[in-house]
């Protein structure tokens, strides 16, 4: 999230009109659930942005980031208004006229030019002078010889509203802390990153809803992981609601309605209530085994992000962890992990699945992971143009090989100390074999210096897989199949690489299909490579997780699955409503089509006969 720390003793946000009836404001349904609750947003900057002066040598610096910050601030709006042409004719009014009399303040306004001037002849730092300006300007309004009052308290407040967007850009730090939340708020924000999320504390937040963020970007990701109801995607929602408004949040709908009509609230009640059966229903399956109908064993794992999920996999059943990813480790903070921490992380996570398989793979920075600690110094402008096409995954560990030395080497230590353990490595953005032939000599480097060291290192040393994410590695599968001890398939970037959709970005979400034929048919050739060299093949993209497609997902040879915990039991209820040989019949079908909504039908049909009804 780009914003600073909540206040949370300010007094809710006045709108620009008092609103009581119903608004649905819809957006992408990430994670599912029912959540009625208040709201609690945090786009408000910190109500005290500590006073700041500056030297008289800083004034040109300080000019150049207020103007970076407006200029970004006009971009936000500029994208927010773009996208409320999609919210019902109502909230449209409202917020057109709104998001207009921001942006021109965001132009050569008093509220600018007054804080320009501060900077200079004050020698104030950006984000005092903006607002120290934005509070005389305030004081001005409120005090006009004028019998609108209400018209006054609106100007007023659209000054304090933009100077706060401006001191927020300012001011922006990703370390926030979410501890004190109200209990079962709904917490709502522009933009949630995924550091963010592992923040959140799931007895504490029923429901989360963004203006920004994609259906399989890390921020959904974590949400599900966590079992929080949410809604992304959201255009127009922060303007929509205002702190302390009722609202029933549809993470399966995709949608939030503020100020809920009473029939609104009571069918969310219904729905909670047939969320609980459910979920009780599913709980029975827990010891139950993955087996089709005609006896054929399938492996249902368990994702994890950070290490608060371990008791939820536990609940789910699963038979080990097929993706530990290990970017928890490196987020919110400004120091990376050493190898002790490492090691101490790893012990827990492989401690608690109790000799069930645990797939470790390495960092995956870069692209929407963007992680303080290894964001400067690193790689200089390692952003560029392109991110998610730049120094990301096994790229980036490969120009500093120290960090995958101390990953390997913790997890080397850890794999030694728990001898009845199965634990795997896994390499993230693999695009060419040498890749993975470059990383192999780095593990086997770390695992001569450990032995040298005394460590007890097994003779044959933990696999070494790697993740099937991009077209190029899925159309070079077999080839990499030959450096390679297990494949691991993300469907999620392999879709958005593919495809050329970001996969946290809203404004491209209708055009973010793993069921496009391309996608499937790289998932299909990565799969066929490994089966044919009886290599271990899994699929851990969100893919796995959607028991619509654990069909077709078996039908194209896939055994072993990884997914959010709680998506598990879903999965299993499918896979023992299933028979292998319709499944290969069924995918073949889908196989041959290349259009995208006749998959997504056939899809839809095969579930609905054969799944829904068991
Ligand atoms: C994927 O890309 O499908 C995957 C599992 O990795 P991540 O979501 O962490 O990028
Ligand atoms: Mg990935």
């Amino acid at each position: 999230m780009k914003t600073e720390k909540n206040d949370r003793t300010e007094a809710p946000r006045t709108k620009s009109k008092a609103r009581s009836s119903e608004v649905v404001v819809p957006g992408i349904a990430v994670s599912h659930g029912v959540a009625v609750g208040l709201v609690y947003d945090t786009t408000d900057p910190p109500a005290e942005t500590p006073h700041r002066a500056i030297p008289a040598d800083a004034v040109d610096d300080e000019k150049q980031k207020l103007a970076a910050a407006v200029a970004f601030s006009r971009k936000q709006v500029g994208k927010l208004k773009t996208r409320i042409g999609v919210l019902p004719e109502e909230a449209q009014e409202e917020l057109e006229p709104l998001l207009d009399a921001h942006l021109m303040m965001l132009g050569n306004s008093r509220l600018i030019r007054g804080a320009r001037k501060r900077i200079e002849t004050e020698l104030l730092g950006a984000e005092t002078a903006v607002q120290e300006e934005a509070e005389e300007i305030r004081a001005v309004i409120l005090a006009a010889k004028d019998d609108d009052k209400a018209g006054l308290a609106r100007r007023a407040n659209e000054v304090r509203d933009i100077a706060r967007r401006l001191v927020r850009n300012l001011t922006a730090t990703p370390f926030r802390s979410f501890k004190d939340l109200p209990e079962g708020c709904i917490l709502v924000s522009e933009e949630l990153t995924p550091a963010d999320a592992a923040l959140l504390d799931p007895s504490r937040v029923a429901g989360v809803a963004t203006e920004e963020g994609g259906a399989d970007g890390h921020t959904a990701i974590m949400l599900r992981a966590l079992g929080i109801p949410a809604v992304l995607g959201a255009p127009g929602l922060t303007e929509a609601v205002q702190r302390g408004d009722q609202v029933v949040l549809d993470g399966t709908a995709g949608t939030v309605a503020v100020h809920p009509s009473a029939a609104t609230l009571a069918t969310a009640k219904e729905k909670l209530t047939a969320f609980a059966k459910e979920r009780a229903k599913l709980s029975k399956l827990r010891r139950l085994p993955a087996e089709t109908t005609d006896g054929e064993a399938v492996e249902l794992q368990a994702n994890l992000e950070i290490p608060q999920e371990l008791p939820l996999i536990a609940q789910a059943g699963a038979m080990g962890i097929g993706l530990l990813r290990t970017e928890f480790l490196f987020m919110n903070r400004e120091d990376l992990p050493d190898e002790e921490a490492q090691v101490e992380a790893y012990t827990q996570i492989v401690g608690a699945m109790d000799g069930l398989p645990v797939t470790i793979r390495v960092l995956d920075w870069g692209g929407e992971k963007d992680m303080e600690a290894l964001a400067e110094g690193v790689a200089p402008g390692h952003a560029g143009s392109n991110p998610a096409l730049g120094l990301r995954g096994l790229r980036m560990l490969l120009k500093r090989p120290e960090l995958l030395e101390v990953q390997f080497a913790a997890v080397l230590r850890v794999a030694a100390a728990h001898s009845d353990s199965h634990v795997r490595l896994l390499l993230p953005m693999v695009t060419v074999p040498e890749e993975v032939r470059q990383a192999r000599e780095v593990y086997e480097r770390v695992a001569r210096r450990l032995r040298r060291r005394g460590e007890k290192l097994p003779e044959k040393l933990p696999p070494l897989g790697v993740m099937i994410e991009t077209p190029g590695a899925a159309l070079a599968a077999d080839a990499i199949a030959l450096e390679a001890d297990f494949f691991a398939i993300g469907t999620n970037d392999l879709a958005m690489y593919t495809l050329a959709v970001d996969r946290a970005e809203a404004e491209v979400s209708h055009l973010y299909d793993p069921l496009h034929p391309a996608v499937l048919r790289l998932v299909q050739f990565a799969t066929e490579a490994a089966l044919r060299l009886r290599m271990p093949v899994s699929v851990c993209g969100e893919m796995a997780g959607n028991p619509q497609l654990t069909p077709l997902l078996l039908g194209l040879g896939v055994r072993t699955f990884s997914m959010n915990a709680s998506a598990l039991p879903r999965v299993k209820q499918a896979v023992r409503a299933l028979d292998i040989g319709d499944c290969a019949r069924f995918a073949r079908r889908v196989m041959e089509q290349s259009d995208p909504a006749r998959i997504r039908e056939l899809v839809a049909g095969f579930a609905e006969g054969v799944i829904e009804r068991a």
